[in-house]
């Protein structure tokens, strides 16, 4: 596989230290379902990997501040970290609660929010999950309607949240909603905490086509939530909720997650096929394997320059669009070339271990379609891949719509 060039040997010193971390301290069934890349891993094991990387300096939490538990780490080692989670099939790290809100209490909460919140997320007692999107109002994301009405010390709140990922193993949400109509919407908005146990709050499940369950819908029905659990201030939800999406800026490309399931098709590419060839004898195949590793690592050096670069304040805003745009479009060519790989494993005399070509492999000729489908997501959330456009027009190229 092409290869990026090292970082510096500090970094490289550190990238060994997760690495044999990971290697040694990662429980094997772990493993096996991350590299199968099974998409419903149970809240146990998450839990299970969360807080052995918490006991090891906070690991779990790589962006917070040591005073807030973590490691304090530059982005330089958060980024050589993350690399080395993906490519020893590590779980990602808990997104919502670690990734998005402790950093958004860092900036935008009360001293009594993060005394109350963040602990539990360090600890992993609590699972949060993330309210943005309702019917309706998916990309035009401003006009959500989902309602809070003031009575006494608290919101009365009606309305529901969809495509709500992880909601069923949440115990709280955090998200936007409508606290007046007479602004414009955009400052009618407000970022609020809701604890899912509260009487009234209903979490639907929403099966998606390949039978796995990651997404769900979630009804509020005269729903009584604190005054105290708005974050920032009334109105203040549009500027939070914009910071809040830009700190999935790390994950948003899936590099090193997509370089794993690379690593697979590579074995799988020149493993031998009934016949007698290999895949990559096959001059069609071998030309579009060749294509997505090229365009892959293009991408992590892109990736690099604009997370990790002298001028990344100003790159991020677009880079990030662009990161994302680019990597789902590498990670659909992969999954779909892995698929069709695998499909020439999956007659029924071969052995099960060889379908993995290694004899412990996790990865079977089923999983790769599954992948392949599931992954039709990643260009519609976080903001689809249109609006990712759009973005940039205005940007960079100063077209307004
Ligand atoms: C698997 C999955 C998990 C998700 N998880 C969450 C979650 O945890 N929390 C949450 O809040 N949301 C979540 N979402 C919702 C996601 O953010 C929205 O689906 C997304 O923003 C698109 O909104 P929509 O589905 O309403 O589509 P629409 O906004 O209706 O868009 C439909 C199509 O029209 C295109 N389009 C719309 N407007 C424009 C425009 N102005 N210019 C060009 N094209 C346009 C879109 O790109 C899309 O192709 C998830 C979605 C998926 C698929």
């Amino acid at each position: 596989m092409l290869r990026a060039p090292p970082f510096n040997s500090e970094l490289e010193d550190f990238r060994h230290t997760v690495r044999e971390f990971i290697r040694v301290n990662l429980p094997d069934h772990i493993r096996q379902q991350v590299a199968a890349e099974k998409m419903d891993l149970p809240r146990e094991d998450q839990v299970c990997w969360h807080r052995i990387l918490r006991d090891n300096g906070g690991w779990c939490c790589p962006a917070w501040p040591k005073e807030h538990g973590g490691p304090g780490w530059s982005d330089e080692q958060q980024y050589v970290f993350e690399q080395e989670l993906a490519l020893g099939n590590a779980p990602r790290l808990m997104i919502y609660g670690v990734g998005m809100l402790g950093p958004t209490l860092f900036e935008y909460g009360s001293e009594q929010q993060r005394e109350r919140i963040l602990p539990d997320i360090l600890n992993a007692d609590t699972f949060w999950c993330q309210g943005f999107s309702e019917p309706g109002s998916g990309s035009d994301l401003a006009s959500l309607n989902c309602r809070m009405t003031p009575d006494g010390d608290e919101y009365i709140v009606n309305g529901s949240k969809i495509w709500t990922s992880e909601a069923h193993l949440a115990d709280w949400i955090f998200g936007l909603f409508r606290s007046s109509v007479e602004a414009r919407k955009q400052q009618g908005i407000t970022f609020l905490l809701i604890d899912l146990a509260s009487p009234g709050v209903t979490v639907r499940p929403l099966k998606i086509f390949e039978d796995t369950h990651e997404v769900n819908q979630v009804f509020f029905d005269q729903v009584r939530v604190p005054k105290e659990n708005v974050v920032g201030r009334l109105g203040e939800g549009w500027e939070i909720g914009k910071y809040l999406l830009s700190l999935e800026r790390f994950g948003t490309a899936e590099v090193s997650r997509t370089k794993a399931t690379m690593q697979r098709l590579t074995e799988l590419a020149f493993a031998e096929i009934p016949g007698g060839t290999r895949l990559i004898d096959h001059v069609d195949f071998a030309e579009r394997f060749c294509r997505a590793e090229r365009a892959l690592h293009a991408l992590e050096m892109t990736e690099r320059r604009i997370l990790l670069g002298d001028q990344r304040a100003e790159s991020i805003g677009t880079g990030a669009s662009m990161l994302k745009i680019r990597g789902t479009e590498i990670q659909s060519d992969v999954f779909r070339l892995t698929a069709e790989a695998s499909a020439h494993f999956a007659h029924i005399d071969i052995p099960r271990s060889q379908a993995g070509c290694h004899s412990d492999s996790p990865y079977q000729p089923g999983d790769a379609a599954r992948n392949y489908f599931n992954y039709r997501k990643t260009p519609i959330y976080s903001g689809s891949n249109e609006i990712q456009r759009n973005i940039i027009a205005k940007l960079e190229l100063d077209l307004r719509s």
